[in-house]
């Protein structure tokens, strides 16, 4: 797509303010990085390099405002500070949005341009693939940058295969601190979003023996779900009310909510989605209903692990060790949150907090 038909087809408005933002908090740099040439309007927000350059994927959707991008990128960034303090990789915390429809307004011009942006940053930034970008993409930054992870040439590439094993064990470890068992044979679960993420941990969760109800606004997924999984579909906006033993979010954010908690039947939530929590006040929602919560930065690692350590010697074994301890990560929260009968989100950030200030 052109430029001047970039710009004709959306108005984004001018955010009102980085410091003002609800999700500001003590971030250290925060680009507006632009291409108008190419149509690129992007952000990458650097949370905390306290344990070394920031890395967190870049994310391309079409935000209605440039506010909402920003929330977006402010807020996934800091997870991004904990997730990586918390899988024990010596990196900090940072994210990129890029405000465009991926797939009516992505090109490789556009993602060079990002990476050119990238590449400015001198390594204070390292990006990788998220929701709208492809392994492809990351190819294309990487022609400008050095600090582009995910690429079809160095490391493991596509991260979410190792994101779906991740988050495979969590719900294993989930299953076994709350029903005595960590096996899913004839358990039912909900995933919501059959993306790269969520197709495969239904392949393995399939492969478990258990019962999938599925949800997706593709319906080619949802078609290929019930051919070759049995899979029984559900409608995407209800999902979390489904009567099941797991829901999994494996789609977008804010999913859990003051309006959804009530309605979950499910005991457990585990799933691979980012910032599922849309305020710390529902994690207290789910513990007084006593929803045992895998919270989201320590469950969905494998795939900033694979970007991070997919380039040493031995890359493969190294990163499915390291992924498969998120199950044994969990264990120890849910048993704290236990003992002390606080929210599991509570102790997780504690655990983060004290890493980062060890
Ligand atoms: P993806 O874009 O490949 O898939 C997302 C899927 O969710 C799509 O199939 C989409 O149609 C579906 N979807 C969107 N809105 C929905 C809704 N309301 N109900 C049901 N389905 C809906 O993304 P992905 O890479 O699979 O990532 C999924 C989630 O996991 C995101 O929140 C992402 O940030 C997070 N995550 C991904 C990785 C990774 O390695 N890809 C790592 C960590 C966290």
């Amino acid at each position: 797509m052109n430029v001047s038909a970039l710009s004709r087809s959306k108005i984004i408005a001018a955010p009102t303010g980085v410091y003002e933002n609800s999700e500001f908090n003590t971030h250290e740099q925060v680009v507006f990085a632009s291409a108008p040439e190419v149509g690129l309007k992007a952000i990458i927000a650097i949370h905390n390099t306290g344990l070394g350059p920031a890395m967190g994927g870049c994310r391309m959707w079409p935000y209605t405002s440039s506010d909402e991008a920003l929330t977006d990128a402010l807020r996934l960034s800091e997870g991004m500070t904990y997730k990586n303090a918390m899988a024990g990789i010596p990196y900090g915390g940072g994210k990129a949005v890029i405000i465009a429809d991926p797939k009516t307004e992505k090109t490789s011009e556009m993602m060079r341009a990002f990476g050119a942006h990238v590449e400015r940053l001198a390594g204070r930034y390292i990006t990788a693939e998220d929701v709208g970008i492809s392994t492809a993409d990351m190819d294309a930054a990487a022609q400008e940058t050095s600090y582009a992870r995910g690429t079809s040439t160095k490391g493991l590439g596509d991260p979410s295969p190792f994101t779906a094993l991740g988050v495979f064990e969590g719900i294993k470890a989930a299953a076994e601190f709350k029903y005595g068992s960590p096996s899913l044979e004839g358990r039912t679960l909900t995933i919501q979003g059959l993306g790269h993420v969520g197709w495969t941990l239904c392949e393995h969760l399939h492969s478990a023996g258990a019962k999938l109800l599925v949800a997706d606004l593709s319906d080619a997924q949802l078609h290929k779900a019930r051919q070759q999984l049995g899979a029984e579909v559900i409608a995407p906006d209800t999902a979390h009310q489904a009567d099941c033993d797991i829901y999994v979010p494996c789609a977008l954010g804010a999913c859990l909510n003051s309006a959804s908690i009530p309605q979950i039947k499910a005991r457990i939530v585990a799933g691979a989605a980012n910032n599922q929590l849309a305020t710390t006040e529902d994690g207290v929602r789910l513990h007084e209903r006593d929803i045992l919560l895998a919270p989201d930065y320590i469950i969905n690692a494998g795939g900033v692990i694979s970007v991070a350590l997919g380039e040493e010697h031995d890359a493969k074994a190294i990163v499915t060790d390291k992924t498969l301890a998120i199950g044994k990560t969990l264990k120890s929260v849910f048993a704290t949150a236990q003992q002390k009968n606080v929210p599991t989100s509570q102790v997780a950030e504690e655990m983060a907090r004290a890493r980062l200030t060890a």
